[in-house]
């Protein structure tokens, strides 16, 4: 096929211990997945019952990645952007309508992700009822470790989920108190849309979020899954 212009290529994710890059389509997130980052949201709701979970997205060409510590650009538009540190799952197979005991196989691999958030932007949104998305799916929102694959390191039911700025701890958690687990995640992300090989899903975050500046130091990792660091710029 021809197009009137090159087609841009998929944004690459380094594999641990692999010389070839898994190549992203879709990004998908879960909100509020942890009861602790609900209530300090202040969506008591979700974190007192079982709401069903609910699904945002960020376009594939958001994420940023890299071998070592990721350059990431302060975006535009906001003067409170915040961190959010999250368990990425990587799928290698796609499905619609997958059952929840059939849902871990489509997991190609797992990875530290931080869901970088325009809070005043999504603040000014929910007030006035609009739509989250560009304070959620904007350039670099989506900063993802190198994957390490299910067949070397297995599925990750719980350890410690955590994340610093500039070596002071802000967000410290355990992959255990997710409200919904991955698989319950996939299954239902699936009754909405086909997922696809080179999906993301980006499984909620711990509370403590907070603001991130122009040159601090942000680490993350999840216990068995891996670290991750990134520097503003
Ligand atoms: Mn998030």
């Amino acid at each position: 096929m021809e197009f009137v212009f090159a087609p841009p290529a998929p944004s690459a994710v380094p594999v641990a211990g692999m010389p070839a890059y898994f190549p992203v389509r879709r990004v998908f997130c879960v909100g509020r997945n942890y009861a602790d980052h609900a209530r300090e949201m202040g969506a008591l709701a979700q974190a007192e019952g079982r709401e069903p979970p609910f699904f945002f997205s960020k376009p594939g060409d958001a994420v940023v990645s890299a071998d070592g510590e990721i350059a990431v650009a302060y975006p535009l538009a906001t003067a409170n952007l915040h961190h959010e540190v999250e368990l990425v799952v990587a799928l290698g197979a796609g499905g619609t309508s997958v059952a929840v005991d059939r849902a871990k196989g489509l997991i190609f691999g797992y990875a530290v992700g931080v869901d970088l958030t325009r809070r005043d932007m999504q603040a000014r949104a929910k007030d006035k009822g609009h739509p989250w998305d560009m304070s959620k799916g904007f350039d670099q929102s989506a900063v993802v470790s190198a994957i390490h694959p299910v067949s070397a390191a297995g599925h990750p039911d719980r350890g410690r989920i955590w994340l610093s700025v500039n070596g002071a701890i802000r967000q410290d958690g355990d992959l255990s108190a997710m409200s919904w687990k991955v698989a319950e995640v996939i299954a239902n992300l699936s009754t909405l849309v086909t997922l696809a090989p080179g999906d993301l899903i980006f499984t909620g975050t711990p509370a403590g979020v907070g603001p991130v500046a122009r040159g601090d130091l942000l680490e993350a990792g999840v216990a068995g899954v891996g670290t991750l660091s990134a520097r503003f710029f």
